[in-house]
Order: structure tokens, then sequence, then C-alpha cells
């Protein structure tokens, strides 16, 4: 895939990028380990006071760093930079509270002490999505850049501009020189940089194919990894909830990012007593979005992020018709310019076709009835992934049982999944391992050093 800006509203090409060859990879490396040298005994107040000072450039910026995120992958400008104004949220997050997440722990023993020191491991290197391209980084970098690892960022080829913005911020902010470096590559040439003995580390958002190409190369070399991959979230409305805002949110919660979201709900489950009415307001609601340029403020939808983003997506819808699957609204792709897709559900989704199996990465709701919440549950649970849940209930045996029983990294209760930086964030199955985001994010790239005096 080719490194360069393509405006996805309208397909032309901004500005191509030429990616790093070996020799200006090694240079890179080369810097990132001698930064590491001195930047693991920098204080954590200066390291705390420049993520403050790159969380004020990303607020300062949030509108310029807004237009670069639709301009690049498509998304309506108003949540680009509120997408902005939320990575300097999570950098504030980590200013705050990271010297307390990394306090040496007391621990029992048969010395005269003994306690945990969290260290830095060294060299972390993130392979990142389009999808959340500020957001997604800086997820990953306020906690490792707090730790006293230094980051190394192959962002997706489709937003070059991006990763060299995110690159400008962080040492605009005051962190030293190497300690985060964005690398141009493809993702052919990732393998060699995680091959890499001065590498300690690695970790991708991303397909699974791309999370288990990157962790069987870390596997080959022993190397740590964090996995987030991909997910099929299930939105569940059961009898008791409250329909008009189950419908509003679920709306919001697939249609986000132009429904290329990990954990959009992508799967509406939904009780047969009100599975009637809630399809008819879901279908009400979705014929109220506005589909159309995303640098325009009342955009609710944009253009899909790539051409064959929108090709696959409307092979997958198209596919599951030809199954027997029924379409209550949108279905084909916008004609014109621009990688446009519509509002779109299915419903009466055939066992076995892609609508019953795959992700669905675009702004297209599965709609599907159960008798009860034991069918509720077992659809659920009925995908390889494990990324989030939403559960639309007010009967709190069934809210319990939907926390207790559903395989997944979050289950959020009457509200959308969505990530938060003082909560854990991850998947179990397929969706990956690891966590992001609060103390247990931070705590994957560290050393967890014992130590024991007598
Ligand atoms: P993708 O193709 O896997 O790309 C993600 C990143 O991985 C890009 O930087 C890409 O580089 C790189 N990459 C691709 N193949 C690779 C390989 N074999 N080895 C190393 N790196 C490789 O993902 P996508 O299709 O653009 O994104 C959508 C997927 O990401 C969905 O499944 C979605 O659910 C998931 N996602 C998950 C989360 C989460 O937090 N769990 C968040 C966002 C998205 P190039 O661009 O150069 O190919």
């Amino acid at each position: 895939m080719a490194i360069a800006t393509i405006n996805p509203a309208n397909g032309e090409t901004l500005k191509i990028f030429t990616a790093l060859t070996a020799e200006e990879i090694e240079t890179k490396l080369a810097k990132a380990s001698a930064a590491f040298g001195s930047y693991r005994k920098t204080k954590m107040i200066d390291r705390a006071g420049w993520l403050r000072n790159a969380a004020d450039l990303l607020e300062k910026n949030a509108e310029a760093y807004g237009k670069m995120m639709t301009l690049e992958m498509g998304k309506p400008i108003q949540s680009a930079i509120a997408e902005a104004k939320k990575c300097a949220l999570v950098c504030r997050y980590y200013a705050d509270n990271a010297a307390d997440f990394l306090k040496d722990l007391p621990g029992e023993s048969d010395g005269s002490s003994a306690f945990v020191r969290y260290q830095p491991l060294g060299i972390v290197l993130a392979v990142m999505p389009w999808n959340f391209p500020f957001w997604q980084v800086f997820r990953f970098a306020a906690p490792a850049l707090m730790a006293g690892n230094v980051g190394l960022l192959k962002h997706a080829s489709n937003v070059p501009q991006c990763a060299l913005a995110i690159e400008e911020i962080i040492l605009k902010a005051g962190f030293p020189e190497g300690a985060f470096q964005t690398l141009l590559i493809g993702a052919s040439q990732v393998e060699s940089v995680v091959a890499d003995d001065r590498v300690q580390a690695a970790t991708l958002t991303g397909s699974e194919p791309a999370g288990a190409s990157l962790a069987s190369t870390a596997g080959k070399y022993i190397k740590k990894t964090v996995l987030e991959l991909g997910g099929s979230d299930p939105f569940i409305v059961l009898d008791s909830a409250d329909i008009n805002a189950a419908v509003a949110t679920g709306t919001k919660a697939r249609m986000l990012n132009n429904g290329q979201s990990c954990i959009a709900a992508k799967r509406f489950i939904v009780s047969e007593g009100i599975a009637d009415e809630f399809e008819k307001k879901l279908v009400a609601q979705f014929q109220t979005l506005k589909v159309g340029d995303p640098l325009s403020e009342d955009t609710d939808i944009g253009p899909l992020a790539t051409a064959s983003m929108c090709e696959e997506i409307a092979d997958q819808v198209q596919k599951s018709v030809e199954m027997g699957a029924k379409v209550l609204i949108g279905g084909k792709p916008l004609e014109g310019k621009g990688n446009f897709y519509p509002p779109t559900i299915l419903t009466e989704i055939p066992a076995g076709s892609p609508a019953d199996t795959e992700e669905f990465f675009g702004p297209v709701a599965l709609f599907f009835r159960v008798k009860n919440i034991d069918e509720a549950i077992a659809l659920a649970n009925a995908t390889p992934l494990g990324l989030g849940a939403s559960v639309w209930t007010n009967n709190h045996e069934e809210r319990d049982r939907a926390i207790e029983e559903i395989e997944a990294g979050a289950v959020f209760i009457n509200g959308l999944v969505k990530s938060d930086p003082r909560l854990p964030f991850g998947g179990i199955k397929r969706s990956g391992y690891g966590r992001e985001l609060s103390i247990q994010g931070i705590h994957e790239f560290v050393n967890i050093k014992t130590v024991w005096i007598k």
C-alpha cells in the first residue's frame, strides 16, 4: 500500500511519501536506542510537564489536526476535532497519575523487606490503524513515555501526515530528540523492526491478520506484545429497556466514525417482544442521518477511509443479501466520487452469511431477533471476537447475567461502549490481549522488578 494522503471524499491524491530505506530505519533505531539511555533517567515530573505541553498543543491546534484527520481518512470534522481534544485528556490523565501508578509496591516476604519496582523496557514499537489516527497513538504514547520507554510509530499508510504531526507535537512539547519517532514504512517492513535486538516490545491495533503476523515475529524473538484487534460487538436490547434511549444511542454506537470503530455496535440483538418497535424506530433514526462532505459541520456520515474498505463492505452486504438477508434501508454504495456508503440495516440474516459471521467495518447494522436473554447471550458469544458489548435492560437479574456471561473485554449497561483514559480497554478471544489505558495500560510495557532485601 502506497504511503499517501488520498482524500476519501473525492479520491484525489493530495500527497505521496517515500517509505524509509533500511539505512534510514537503522538511523532511527540507533537514535531511539541512544535516547533511551538518557530518557529513562529523566524525572517523572519533567515527563509529566512535557505531556501537559503536548495536551496544550493538541487543544490549541485541535481544528487544524481535526482537518488533517478528516482529509486523510474521512471522519466528520466535528468528531475529528473532538478526537484531538480527547488526546489532550489522556495526556493529562497520565501526567497526573503515572507517578502514583508506578511507585514502588511493598510486598511481604521472608527477607527483611521486599517490594516491586516498575522500570521501563526500552524501545516499544506501535503499529497503529487509521480509524482514530490521533487517539490510537496518544493512548499508547502517553503511558509508554511516562513509564520511561521510547516510542517508534508505524502508522497506517493512509494517514502519513497525522503520523508526522504526532511526532512533531511530542517533540515540540519538550520530549528529548529520539524519545518518539515516526517511521514512514510499509507493513512489510515491520518484521525487521520487531526482530531488531534494540526493540523490546510491540503493540498493534488493527486487523486479525496484521496482529497475528506481528505476534508471530515477536514470538520468534521472545518479545512482549499487546494486540487490540477487531470486534463484532453486540448491542442487546431486552424488554424492560428504554427503547427510545436505546435507539438513539444504538444509532450513534453504530455510526460513530462512519461506522469504522472496533467497538461500534455491529450486531443488534433485540428481544422479540419489542423488536418490531425497535426496528421501526431504528430505521427512522437512520433515515435522519446526513451522508456527505466530512468537512461540513452538519454531516453525520462521511466517506469510508479507502476505496477498498468501501468495496469490501459492499461485497459483504451483497453476498449476505444473495444468501437471503433483507435490506431495510441502504444496501448499495452511493454513486459518484468518493467512498460513500449509506446507513444500512440488514435483517433476517441467514446462518453462515457474511452478516452472520464477519465483522462489518462501516455503517451497516445487523439486526437479530431473539426470544429471551438466554438466546441473546448465546448469540452475543457466538463469535470468535470479544471486544465490547452494550446491554439495555432495567431488570437487575438480566443486568447481572449479562455482566457475568458475556465474553468480552467490556460490558456497558444502558450506555455506549467507549474508551475512557480512566478505564482499561482491550479484548479477549480473537480481539486480542493486553490492556490499554488506566493503571493496567501503563503496566503493560514495564519491567515488574521484584526486589528482595535481607
Ligand atoms: P490493518 O490493515 O490491520 O492495519 C492496521 C495497521 O497494521 C496499519 O498500520 C497497517 O499498515 C499495519 N499492518 C497491516 N498488515 C500488517 C502486517 N502483516 N504486519 C505488520 N503490520 C501490518 O487494519 P485495518 O483493516 O486498517 O483496520 C481495521 C481493523 O482494525 C478492524 O478489524 C478493527 O476492528 C480493528 N481495530 C481495532 C481497534 C481496537 O482497539 N481493538 C481499534 C481500531 C481498529 P499499512 O497501513 O501500511 O497496511
